[in-house]
Parts: C-alpha cells; sequence; structure tokens
C-alpha cells in the first residue's frame, strides 16, 4: 500500500467504525476495529479515544511479527488478538471486536458453543476460553478456537465480546450483527429472557460545589435521602445516574450478591456488589471502589468523578445485570475469579487516573 492509499483504509476503518456506532454494536472507546495492509502489517484503532473523535493519523499500522506499532498513538490494547487473528486465518482482512450486549452475554454461560440461527439457518458460534484482556494467553486462546473452527467469521471470547472477521469490512460488520441476533435469540429460547437493553434513567444527580443539583424537580425526598448518603461516602463522586432499565430492575428486585460475569463490570463497576434487602441497609453498601448503589425495587445509582464516567457505569450495568439474569436462568455461568477482577479493576483505576491527571 502507498500512503494516499493507507490513508484511505484509515478512513474506511473510521467509517466503519462510525456505522457500528450507530447501530449500536460499538459503545463509548470500548471494542476496536482492524484491517489488514500485507502479509505482516495491520491498521487498527487506538485505545481509550471514543469513536466520534477519531481522525486518521490516530489509526497505528502495527506490524503482525515483533507487535511494534508506528505512530503517537497506542494500538487498542487487544492487538496481540488481532495479529493472531491475521496470521490464522490469511482469507481475512477486515477484524471488529465489540463488546455487543447479547453475544457478551451468550459468552458468560461456560459453554463452548451458542446454538442458535440466523434466518432459519442453523448457526454454531465458538466460545474462545476465558483470558485476561490483554494477555498472551487470550491471544493463544483466540487463535486455537480459530483453527478449531475454521468456517467461523465470528467467535466469542468468553466473559468479554466477540471478534467478527471478513475478507471485507462488509463481511465482518455483517458477522456482528448476525451474531447480535442469534444471541438474542439463544438467550431467548434457553434463558427465557426477551429483554431491552440501555440506560432507562429515573432520577440523576451531579454537584455543583457542595450543592446538590437534581436533573428532575420533583425528585422524591426518600430517593434525595439516597443521593445525599452517596455522596456524604464518596468524595469523589461527583455524578450519580439513576438507572431503571429492565434488567437493573429485575436484580434490584430478586437477586442478593453479583460477582463480575464481564471484565467491563470488573473493571468499572467493583469486583463484588451486594444488593440490599431493605432501603435500611443501604448506607451500609455505599462502598469505595464500588460504583453502583442498588436499592431493593429502584434500580441503581451509577456513581462517577464525571459525567461521561457515571454513564460508562450505567451503560455497563446495564449489560452486566442482562448476563447476570441469564446466568441464573441457565442454572450455570463462568464466573470471573476474585483474583481476575481485582487485577483488572486496579490495572483500571490506576491507567484512569494516569490519564485523568494527562486531561488536566
Ligand atoms: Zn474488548
Amino acid at each position: 500500500m502507498n500512503q494516499s492509499e493507507l490513508l484511505e483504509a484509515r478512513k474506511h476503518i473510521i467509517r466503519i467504525s462510525r456505522d457500528l456506532h450507530e447501530i449500536g454494536l460499538l459503545v463509548r472507546t470500548w471494542g476496536n476495529i482492524s484491517s489488514r495492509v500485507d502479509d505482516k502489517h495491520f491498521l487498527i484503532t487506538p485505545s481509550g479515544i471514543k469513536y466520534e473523535d477519531l481522525t486518521p493519523e490516530m489509526i497505528s499500522i502495527v506490524d503482525m511479527d515483533d507487535l511494534s506499532y508506528e505512530g503517537d498513538y497506542q494500538p487498542s490494547s487487544e492487538y496481540k488478538v488481532h495479529a493472531v487473528a491475521y496470521k490464522v486465518r490469511k482469507d481475512c482482512n477486515f477484524i471488529v471486536h465489540t463488546h455487543q450486549v447479547f453475544a457478551s452475554c451468550a459468552g458468560t454461560m461456560g459453554i463452548r458453543k451458542v446454538f442458535s440461527y440466523f434466518e432459519d439457518e442453523d448457526l454454531t458460534i465458538p466460545v474462545a476460553r476465558y483470558a485476561l484482556p490483554g494477555t498472551k494467553k487470550l491471544a493463544d486462546s483466540v487463535a486455537h478456537t480459530l483453527r478449531k473452527f475454521k468456517d467461523s467469521n465470528g467467535i466469542i471470547m468468553e466473559n468479554h465480546g466477540t471478534l467478527c472477521l471478513g475478507r471485507n469490512s462488509n463481511e465482518a460488520v455483517f458477522e456482528a450483527e448476525m451474531m447480535e441476533s442469534a444471541c438474542n435469540d439463544f438467550l431467548i429460547d434457553v434463558c427465557k429472557m426477551d429483554m431491552t437493553h440501555g440506560v432507562e434513567v429515573g432520577f440523576s444527580s451531579h454537584l455543583e460545589g457542595d450543592k446538590i443539583v437534581y436533573d428532575t424537580k420533583d425528585t422524591p425526598e426518600r430517593v434525595k435521602r439516597i443521593h445525599e448518603m452517596i455522596y456524604g461516602k464518596r468524595p469523589d463522586a461527583k455524578y450519580i445516574i439513576h438507572n431503571k432499565s429492565e434488567a437493573v430492575m429485575m436484580v434490584s428486585r430478586r437477586a442478593n450478591h453479583m460477582r463480575p460475569l464481564l471484565d467491563d463490570f470488573a473493571q468499572l463497576i467493583g469486583t463484588s456488589v451486594k444488593i440490599p434487602n431493605n432501603e435500611g441497609e443501604v448506607y451500609n453498601n455505599i462502598k469505595k471502589n464500588v460504583n453502583v448503589v442498588f436499592v431493593p425495587n429502584d434500580g441503581a445509582y451509577c456513581i462517577g468523578s464525571t459525567e461521561d464516567d457515571a454513564e460508562a457505569v450505567a451503560i455497563v450495568l446495564d449489560k452486566g445485570c442482562i448476563a447476570y439474569m441469564a446466568v441464573m436462568r441457565n442454572g450455570e455461568g463462568h464466573y470471573l475469579s476474585y483474583f481476575e477482577c481485582l487485577k483488572m479493576n486496579r490495572h483500571y483505576r490506576k491507567s484512569y487516573s494516569k490519564l485523568a491527571d494527562i486531561k488536566e
């Protein structure tokens, strides 16, 4: 590829990322996209930048063999996974990695294959065994699964997301859409759950100086007390988004304790979340480094030091609650170990505070 072809390829990655963002398969900074340059190099989206903000110079070029990269922007932390996928699948020229809701949730049940269908055709989606994000072990697990299931253009990365391959971007995007539809049907058929997803905002607030400003004028006194308790006990909290989505409400009614089933839950929310039995216990459940506070039959209050953080927590919580309900109804699941969660949670907070330092 010459320079103008490379620029075109970078622009194409950005266009596809915006398309996937629009249909909801890519959200915020999560997931990544790459395209093959030749049999030694690929282009990939950077780490930690929102899809809306991408520009061509942010898309770095990575060497498949020594994993070195050119450019000022650090490639997405999952570049090792892309490198092995291009090596195993010589026919593949475009890869989309998403944290899409239904496929990610189907990948928490501890199964090695998801059997479903798409437009009356049977579909089998392999699930690559879990390993911590960014590790060689994860790349090995993905390579193993791609070798074993040579005809699969889409696989699930257990407790994490998907990897969708194609000879071109159209095929990779189609694979991601097909997997989401098939995994939604799987959850409906196997777990008997037909869930909407997203954030359903109840009573949110933020701090202006020491003053709590509520988004809704007629916020009930009962709810105001919860906000006051959270700001009182969590000095880092500046924004609270009250999420009353279908899945979060269901968990707030039925569950006692959530352990992470997805990497992003462990990173952004915490290693363990209790759901109190009555409102009197809410205060004791406001914990340092746990960014949600459940209230029985009232959803959850999602905490952030910025509005952006609180929103990320709210989105990840909704997906985590769908996974939780799916695993409950399935009767079994693959939970992340406490040590894995702790490691990811610490790493995320550390790299996040570094990022915040740079911003200021
Ligand atoms: Zn990922």
